[in-house]
């Protein structure tokens, strides 16, 4: 059978399970098609009520989430030699994902010239609106990479916490775990603490599940109500390369990093984190989602041990298709504004495109925020970003759904091919959806 078949079949497999959420989905375009040519802000005001009641609920869960999980995942694995080891390959393997996907995204939009004529489909009106946030974004990233990487260190772990600055966060939590686990056994009161904390956040996830489907239908109708038809139509050809690197990295690239660094089966993992994928696409949001993608990969066999470290770091670390977008669109930007693609120019896009995406919250829109990093790198002047800004703001959140789906899909790929490197997978359960069923009936 070929391999599109089966994800397909595979992918099919989870939807049947999660039919409400994708019902959600499905009923949420169409509802949001509705409301674009019958505008109604009474329905407007209760879905997006609807929809951030569902997202406010899954964040709540985030902060002790990530902290619980980190310090869980580092204190289980006693040997400190061991967490180098899985720490530089989840590193080793993020950073060949993202490099694959900036590589994707320039080739696509130098081949397929997404940009070229659309200067007229740039709002200029909208752009002047949003000049003076621009200009302070480029402000803050002048001096670039230090600041970046002082940005990272928190100095105050608890405003950090306070602010939901989720890298320093992480930051913290990893060297707080560190310690914990260097300490010995000492830590137990604080390790049975945030073994607490974990299971109490997972379980309020599962309640928080209930919500999904009307929760995603809500959000799907309002994002997909704010554009129309027309815009839809007049940007098809940078949508659709864009639609098409992710496509890359989801049936491509993803089934042959399986294939050459585990045994995982790819099928199975997707129906596996079909219901996280969905959740991802509804919500924008990688960390919205983190809990799902954690419950999803545990409860078809993925070791808690790597889970609890991988994911989280990848919620917040790990952005390819946050990274392939920010290529695709500073790409189609100097097409449409004619400026001249050098090697050497489209080389610096795709690193700064590295680091911005790796810089990026998993929250809706970050990724749109970080890409001034990328365009101030490349040179173009304040009035060509804010014009461009103004034109990728139109189409931001349908795009930032699909990056999402992309990025929450690589976490759970690189937790699996570690999981199998280091014998922490169970395959009865991975490969036996029948077992899953029962499992989690
Ligand atoms: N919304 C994305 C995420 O949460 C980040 C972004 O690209 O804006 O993964």
């Amino acid at each position: 059978m070929k391999l599109y078949m089966q994800v397909l079949i595979a992918l099919g497999l989870g939807l049947k399970r999660n039919w409400h959420i994708f019902a959600g989905l499905i009923l949420g375009v169409l509802a949001g098609i509705w409301l674009h040519s019958n505008p109604n802000s009474v329905i407007m005001t209760a879905f997006t009520f609807i929809g951030q009641v569902f997202i406010r609920l899954i964040q709540m869960v985030v902060i002790p989430l990530v902290i619980s999980a980190i310090v869980i995942g580092i204190t289980s694995i006693s040997d400190s030699k061991q967490i180098g080891k899985l720490g530089t390959k989840m590193i080793f393997y993020y950073a060949i994902i993202t490099t694959v996907a900036v590589v994707i995204g320039a080739v696509l939009a130098l081949l397929l010239k997404p940009g070229l004529g659309a200067a007229s489909y740039i709002n200029s009106d909208v752009a002047t609106g949003i000049q003076a946030q621009v200009a302070t974004t480029i402000e803050a990233q002048k001096g670039n990479i230090l600041n970046i990487i002082l940005g990272f260190i928190p100095k105050n772990p608890l405003s950090s916490i306070a602010a939901g600055d989720m890298v320093p966060i992480i930051v913290f939590a990893v060297i707080f775990a560190l310690a914990l686990a260097k300490v010995g056994d000492i830590n137990r009161p604080f390790v049975s603490f945030f073994e607490s904390v974990f299971a109490a956040t997972m379980k309020i996830t599962d309640w928080i599940m209930c919500f999904a489907a009307p929760g995603v239908f809500a959000l799907t109708a309002v994002a997909v109500s704010s554009f129309g038809v027309d815009i839809f139509m007049s940007i098809s050809k940078y949508l659709g390369v864009l639609a098409l690197g992710f496509c890359i990295q989801l049936f491509i690239v993803y089934p042959i990093f399986l294939k050459v660094f585990s045994k995982v089966p790819v099928l199975m993992l997707y129906a596996a984190i079909a219901e996280a994928m969905m959740v991802a696409f509804g919500t924008a949001s990688s960390s919205a989602t983190l809990p799902l993608t954690i419950a999803c990969c545990e409860k078809r066999g993925i070791s808690h041990k790597v889970t609890s470290f991988v994911i989280p770091l990848g919620a917040t670390l790990n952005m390819d298709g946050t990274a392939l977008l920010q290529v695709v669109a500073v790409i189609f930007l100097a097409q449409a504004y004619g400026v001249v693609l050098t090697p050497f120019l489209v080389v610096q896009i795709a690193l700064l495109a590295i680091v911005a995406s790796s810089t990026c919250a998993g929250i809706p829109g970050a990724g749109l925020i970080t890409i001034a990093l990328v365009l101030n790198g490349m040179g173009l002047s304040p009035e060509q970003l804010v014009a461009g800004f103004a034109f990728l703001f139109t189409i931001e959140r349908i795009t930032d759904m699909m990056r999402t789906l992309v990025n929450v899909t690589s976490d759970a790929v690189v937790a699996a091919a570690i999981a199998d490197n280091e014998n922490e997978i169970n395959y009865d359960l991975l490969n036996n959806p029948e077992e899953y069923n029962e499992v989690i009936n």
